[in-house]
């Protein structure tokens, strides 16, 4: 487990990420990924410090929890970064929660600062995993999703190559 996020750590996702393709390959599952990556969060960090920072985090991982079905887990994969794994569920249905976990995070209220309410954002890709595919192209092809969803203006999510 990470201790901050009270998510699981880089070291389990990769272990779950394994077992679950093993299942998509043995009995023909669907799987996706959500790649995570809370925006601007180095300005957010020199501007309000480094524990105001460990809290936004702590509260992100608060909220992945919440959003998330009981198959699905939530990994801190490093950093300001995150993965979600989707057993059973397509692109389509992955984006749905993508969506949901990027609109409630940006709705929520910081207060780094008396008087000082400041919003923040994540930018999300979604990868399927297709067949035959090795886990590393399929972490590959989220992450660079989440990149183009950096390039084209942060706080969104993007699901095409
Ligand atoms: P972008 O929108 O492109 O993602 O920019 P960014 O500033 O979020 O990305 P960058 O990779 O430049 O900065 C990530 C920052 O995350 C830098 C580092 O100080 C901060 N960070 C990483 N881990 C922790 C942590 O555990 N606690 C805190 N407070 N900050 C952390
Ligand atoms: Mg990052
Ligand atoms: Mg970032």
């Amino acid at each position: 487990m990470d201790g901050l996020t009270g998510l699981y750590n880089s070291r389990q996702f990769y272990r779950v990420i394994d077992e679950e393709r093993s299942r998509v390959l043995r009995y023909g599952q669907i799987l996706s990924l959500l790649f995570i990556d809370i925006d601007d969060f180095k300005m957010f960090n020199d501007t309000y410090g480094h524990p105001e920072g460990d809290e936004a985090l702590a509260r992100f991982g608060k909220l992945v929890k919440r959003s998330l079905r009981e198959t699905d887990s939530a990994f801190r994969y490093g950093g300001e970064e995150f993965v979600v794994l989707l057993p059973m569920t397509g692109k389509m249905a992955g984006v749905q929660l993508a969506e949901r976990i990027r609109s409630a995070f940006a709705e929520e209220k910081f207060l780094p600062q008396p008087e000082q309410e400041v919003s923040m954002s994540v930018s999300v890709g979604v990868a399927q995993l297709r067949g035959e595919e090795t886990a590393e192209a399929f972490i590959k092809r989220a992450d660079s999703r989440m990149y183009k969803a950096k390039q084209t203006g942060k706080n969104r999510v993007v699901f095409e190559p």
